[in-house]
Parts: structure tokens; sequence; C-alpha cells
């Protein structure tokens, strides 16, 4: 099996960058299609046909994407093999009227994105990265806090000597989500004395903000209704532990999966396989994988069916169920790491650990397996065969123990085309948090696991 890198800490250090830049499901999506088409991948509408071997990539509104090396055998009859994972991560977003002043400042007002604990994103250097579209329909790209010389954005907290009734408060009230603003602009306006009764008294400046803005991005302070924007820990992963085993970064959940599948992918593109095999790197799965670009719109069906009519003579809808049902996926998203510190969380003999490889799940969802796929056993003993032939070191787990919480991902939403699914995917600890811990070796067995399964 031919694979680019040749061990864990060559492909870790790829890892680590692709991390870096891949901060949002925009720049993920900008990255892969970079890396994809350097490896010859073409955009589908550029295909009027296609044959074994042809490499083609289908996107949706620069967030999500598909990508698939055609297969000897017709997508109509033997389906396709597809690593699905997703590319957004838990964030602050900014409003659609994001400016506002409080005493002498000026503050981005922020909504969460996707499941946080609102008091780990305070007091730490964040970044903004995003897009502004204005009504011509040009697009102003934001992305400031990680260059050295750039500035960073930060929450503010209250200092200890004055927290005491804050210390009182539960985990969830004493940071009301509406305070989770972004400091933007400190320098107060020049007073102009006796001007309104009010003195030298400092005040905001918001109307400088808004100049500064127009002399820095060309935008208004109305463009800035059709924006997205978002915050996001400043900051490069980093290796953590004297033994630099594991890689602390933000965004773990679930790049370290999705971009294993496209490293996998990449990979699988220099022979021709018999069944298509292909990536999903999707949007919006941390908010439940709604809107056009979360899965559960049409994209991956509408993108089979396009798939097909370059395939087919007479390419008709029931070849399009048809193969959706002979499909397979493992859904590349991660799992918890049992974590010793909470140990009252596990499940026993049936939770994750680090350095044992990415961990199959049977199902996620809650305490009684609502909200998860259950993938039945027929599957499970394939995806076992493909990774103890392939030499791959996994690990069979599930999210903690019973009645203590649970998670989902895209897994419910693809099985519902009848195709067999099973998530699989590398531990965590801390998910979710602005700076999660992954395990370079499960990393690298993660993506040696994918490449198993997608050349099998
Ligand atoms: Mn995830
Ligand atoms: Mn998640």
């Amino acid at each position: 099996m031919k694979m680019k890198f040749k061990g864990e800490e060559e492909y870790c250090t790829e890892y680590m960058r692709y991390l870096g830049v891949a901060k949002t499901a925009r720049r993920s999506y900008a990255e892969s299609v970079r890396l994809l088409k350097a490896k010859g991948f073409k955009d589908i509408s550029t295909f009027k046909t296609l044959k074994a071997g042809d490499k083609v990539y289908r996107g949706c509104l620069d967030r999500t994407i598909m990508a698939a090396v055609v297969g000897r055998k017709p997508i109509a009859e033997a389906g396709l093999k597809v690593v699905g994972g997703h590319t957004d991560a838990p964030r602050l977003d900014l409003k659609p009227k994001p400016l506002y002043e409080k005493d002498a400042y000026v503050y981005f007002d922020c909504h969460m994105y996707g499941g946080i604990k609102k008091y780990q994103w305070l007091v730490r250097p964040l970044a903004l990265y995003g897009t502004i579209v204005k009504k011509d329909g040009t697009k102003v790209v934001v992305e400031v806090g990680d260059k050295p010389e750039d500035p960073v954005f930060m929450i503010s907290d209250i200092l200890p000597h004055l927290g005491k009734d804050q210390a009182k408060k539960t985990r969830d009230e004493f940071f009301p989500a509406e305070d989770l603003d972004v400091v933007a602009w400190t320098t107060p306006a020049k007073a102009k004395k006796g001007d309104d009764g009010e003195g030298d008294k400092p005040k905001a400046d918001k109307k400088g903000f808004v100049e500064f803005l127009k002399k820095t991005y060309g935008v208004t302070e109305e463009d800035l209704l059709s924006a997205e924007l978002e915050v996001v820990p400043a900051g490069m992963p980093r290796e953590c532990g004297f033994d630099r085993a594991l890689i602390a970064g933000y965004g773990h959940d679930d790049r370290v999966c999705s971009f294993a599948g496209l490293q996998a992918l990449l990979d699988a593109s220099s022979e021709v396989p018999d069944v298509t095999a292909s990536i999903l790197m999707c949007d919006k799965e941390e908010i439940g994988s709604v809107g056009a670009t979360g899965m559960q719109s049409s994209f991956f069906e509408n993108t089979v069916a396009e798939l097909i009519e370059r395939q087919e003579r007479n390419p008709r809808d029931i070849m399009v169920r048809r193969a959706l049902e002979r499909s397979s996926m493992l859904s590349a998203d991660v799992t918890a790491a049992q974590d010793p510190h909470f140990s009252d969380v596990d499940s026993t003999g049936n939770g994750a650990k680090f350095h044992m490889g990415p961990a199959a799940s049977k199902y996620t969802g809650g305490a009684s397996k609502s909200g998860s796929s259950d993938c039945e056993p027929e599957f499970i003993a394939r995806i076992r065969k493909i990774m103890d032939d392939g030499g791959v070191v996994w690990q069979m787990a599930e999210l903690g123990k019973a009645e203590k919480g649970g998670g989902g991902t895209i897994a419910q939403y693809m099985s519902r085309f009848g195709m067999a699914v099973l998530d699989f995917g590398t531990p965590l600890w801390n998910m979710h948090a602005p700076c999660e811990l992954a395990s370079k070796f499960d990393c690298w067995q993660t993506y040696k696991a994918y490449s198993a399964y997608l050349r099998s």
C-alpha cells in the first residue's frame, strides 16, 4: 500500500500544519481544494463523462466538499466507499450587528456555535477569521490573530480579588453567554471639553473603529449584516509533554479525522480502485448537521447523482438509490479518550484510551442509544478484517458511561440511505475545548485505517 507519509512524525508534522491553517470550515475547504488540485483532482463540472481512475471533487458553498477516485465498477452497481468527517468546530460567531459600546470601549457581540464550556473561552488570545460579502457580491476576507505581527482579541474575566460573588455561581451561570463578547477597540474618542456637559470623560469611539474598518477592509458597518466572522483560538498547534507524544491544538474535532481521510484519498488516487473511493468533509456538524452545507441536506445524494449522470448512458433515479444503499461509510469523527481525572464517566472496559489507535463505536447517542445509527455487526466484522489485514492498531469503544451524557455524529444522517455506517475516529482529551489533545500515534493510525478501508 503506497502511502505519502512514511511514519508518525512525518504525518503529524503535516497534520499540525493543516490544523493551523484550517481553523474554519471555509479555510479547511480552501486548503483541501488546493491539496486535491495538486494531486490532479478536478471540479466535477469540468467532466462530461467519468471513467475509472478519474479524480473528481464537488464543493458546496466553499465549506463542504466531496471528492472521489472513480472505481472500475460502476457506482450504480457497487456504490461508493466513503470516509466522512466534518471541518467545522465549536467557536464564537460575531452577531449580524456585532458592534456595541460599553463604557469607553467597543465590543464584538458574539453568539455561541456548537457545544462549548463558556469559561474556557475567557482570557485567552483569540483570532478572527471570516468573510464579509458586500451588496455587489464582492467578498472581503478577514484573517487576524495568527501572524506574529497581528493583534489578538480577548474576552475579559474578573480578577480573583473582586470575584467573590462570581465564585458562588455554577459553571453555567457565572458567565452569561451574552457576555462572551470580544474587545475590539479601546481607544476612546477625543473628548471635546464641555460639549455635552460631561467634561472630558472618555467615550467609546465606535465611529473611529468603523472608520478603521472602512480604511482597512473597505467595508461599512452595514456590510457586517452579510458577514460570517468567526472567533477562534489564536496560536498554532503544539507538541505536548516531554515525550512530545500528544498534539495540543484547536479543532482536532474533527479535522484530525477529515484530514486523515483526505490524505488517505490522495494516496489512494495513485491506483484505480475497484469500488469508487470517496471522502466527505462537511460543515455544520456541531450544530446538528443542519443547513445547505450540513449532512442533513441533499448534498451527498446530489453528488452521487452527479457522478452517476456522468457514468451511465441512461441514468435513472433508481440507480442513485441503489448506489446509496450499496455504499458503506466510516463516519470519521472523534470520540472521547478516558481521562483518569474524570474516571467517574468511564464505561468499564469500553472506553477509548490514548496511544491505542482510532476507536470504532457501534453506536453513539445517549444512554438509550437515541440519536445513533447502531451499526450492524456484519459491517463491523468487515471493518475488523480490513483493519487487522492492514496492520492497523485500533480499538473498540463507546463514549462514556451510560446516563452521563452522549453525543452524535453524521453517521445517523448517512445510514438513512440504507448504507452501512460505522463511527470510527480518533480519541481526544478536552473535546470541544479551545485546545484539544490527540495522540500522535492515534492520528497516524487513523490515517492508516482510512487508507486500508478506501483500498480494501
Ligand atoms: Mn465531531
Ligand atoms: Mn464535536
